[in-house]
């Protein structure tokens, strides 16, 4: 028998434990565990919860044993039980399942998956650039060391950027390696949430959920507005975090900033990561466009693939979009995929863009609401930074997005010469190379505009 009680001991081996173990594991996992027998030479640990006592067996049992051993000054055997008022405990031998009180929970292997994967959206398949290297970064790690590095990893971007090709991607790599996950959407959690309370199931849905190694959940702005539905994915995801699985999240940016949800979600659980993909800049473009090129099996002069990378700057998808449009012509006319062929199959694409069009006086108020300045300010003569940012910004978006004339443009913005809005565009443009912020409000804009409605 040891010299302490079982509780004494444990306590001083927490003390050492408290400087082995990251704090965030100690915090969750180590804290609220009491000894509570010592019988045969096997010191009883009480733990709060089946996960707590599942993640101390698997992964700090050795640290864990070897720490009682020097404190108690002889070896023994540790066992980790949860409080009474769960049912389950975890054994001793490393090679034992764990057991869990309710059945659901934990099956290893696949479960059915919520939403399908896309067999095309791998690592391997995913360009990396400038613009995307950190969400791509953040989603490796969250795939090779999930739970372990940063948790949640949330994805951000704009559409049509390659926020649910990571999300696939991260999915295929982690049941590679014999892990098992969950994919969703918000829209599809809520759904699912609204039947599982009809029908009451909702503790066959938590356990849906916590259930898989991985959670990983498209569109997260999607909750905007769904108290009741937030509230249970935050249980879900509370408990998926204290017991070190792994979580990833996207969402669209919106025009103002992001969603209420996600800064929640930031506030509560910063130690995460955030990954942000932007517009891709030209180069990234090209290599993606080569590599759809090559996937597709179809050989495209690199003059063709510059054209098209010059052309649709704003979205991956929109990219991708115009390169099977060429592609669709030349099969169609059963001509080589020439640079004539491609600007006429272009053209189209632009007639059918020029057709939504917004009206200039609400593209001002949309940049007045952007930057929180009321649209007459802009168009007024202050000539405050934040102000005159906005205001370029404006010219900007009117020339470029709108096809307004620098004229027209000057007209629309309190009777400016041409040549005052021209120096502003190229103002604009200039700084946007050197300041991702401006180029992040430059994005979320032009999204903005893009957005039916
Ligand atoms: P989002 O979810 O951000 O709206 P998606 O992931 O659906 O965007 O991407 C749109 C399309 O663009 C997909 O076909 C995807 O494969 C492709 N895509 C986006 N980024 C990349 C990239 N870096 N490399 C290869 N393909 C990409
Ligand atoms: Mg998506």
């Amino acid at each position: 028998m040891p010299f302490l009680q079982p509780p004494a001991l444990w306590q001083a081996v927490l003390g050492e434990l408290q400087v082995e173990v990251a704090r965030a594991s100690y915090e969750t996992f180590l804290k609220d565990t009491r000894g509570a027998a010592c019988e045969d030479h096997r010191l009883t640990v009480v733990t709060p919860s089946p996960f707590a006592a599942e993640y101390l067996q698997q992964k700090l049992y050795p640290l864990v044993k070897r720490t009682v051993a020097k404190v108690a000054k002889e070896p023994l055997e540790v066992r980790f039980s949860v409080a009474a008022n769960e049912s389950s405990t975890v054994g001793v031998s490393a090679a034992q399942v764990p057991h869990e009180s309710n059945g659901a929970h934990r099956q290893h292997g696949l479960p059915p998956p919520a939403l399908p994967l896309n067999a095309r959206y791998t690592f391997q398949t995913f360009v990396v650039g400038k613009s995307n290297h950190f969400a791509h970064a953040a989603a490796v790690a969250a795939a090779e060391y999930s739970g372990q590095k940063y948790n949640p990893v949330f994805i951000i971007s704009g559409v049509g950027l390659g926020k649910t090709h990571l999300l696939h991607a991260v999915a295929h790599r982690v049941m590679q390696r014999g892990g098992s996950v969950i994919y969703t959407s918000a829209e599809q959690f809520t759904n699912e949430f609204v039947t599982a309370i009809r029908e009451g199931r909702v503790q066959e849905f938590n356990a849906k959920f916590t259930g898989p190694d991985v959670l990983l959940m498209d569109d997260v702005y999607a909750f905007s507005g769904k108290e009741q539905t937030q509230e249970r994915f935050f249980h879900i995801f509370n408990e998926l975090h204290q017991s070190g699985k792994q979580i990833v999240l996207t969402s669209d940016r919106t025009p103002m900033e992001l969603t209420s949800l996600v800064e929640r979600l930031r506030s509560r659980f910063g130690m995460g990561l955030i990954g942000d993909i932007q517009t891709p800049d030209l180069e990234t473009r090209l290599a993606i466009l080569r590599s759809k090129a090559e996937q597709r099996g179809a050989p495209v002069p690199d003059e063709v693939l510059a054209l098209l990378a010059r052309r649709v700057q704003r979205s991956v998808r929109d990219l991708e979009g115009t390169l099977n449009r060429v592609l669709a012509v030349a099969e169609m006319t059963n001509a080589p995929v020439t640079k004539e062929l491609a600007a006429n199959a272009l053209e189209g694409l632009a007639a059918r863009h020029e057709r939504q069009v917004t009206a200039p006086g609400d593209l001002v108020a949309l940049v007045g609401k952007h930057y929180r300045l009321p649209p007459d300010m802009l168009r007024g003569p202050s000539r405050e930074k934040k102000i005159a940012l906005g205001r370029h910004v404006a010219m900007l978006l009117l020339h470029q997005e709108l096809g307004l004339t620098l004229s027209e443009v000057g007209r629309v913005m309190g009777g400016r010469d041409h040549s005052t809005v021209d120096h502003a565009c190229k103002k604009v443009e200039r700084y946007a190379n050197a300041d991702a912020v401006l180029r992040a409000d430059l994005v979320s804009l032009r999204e903005a505009l893009q957005r039916p409605g």
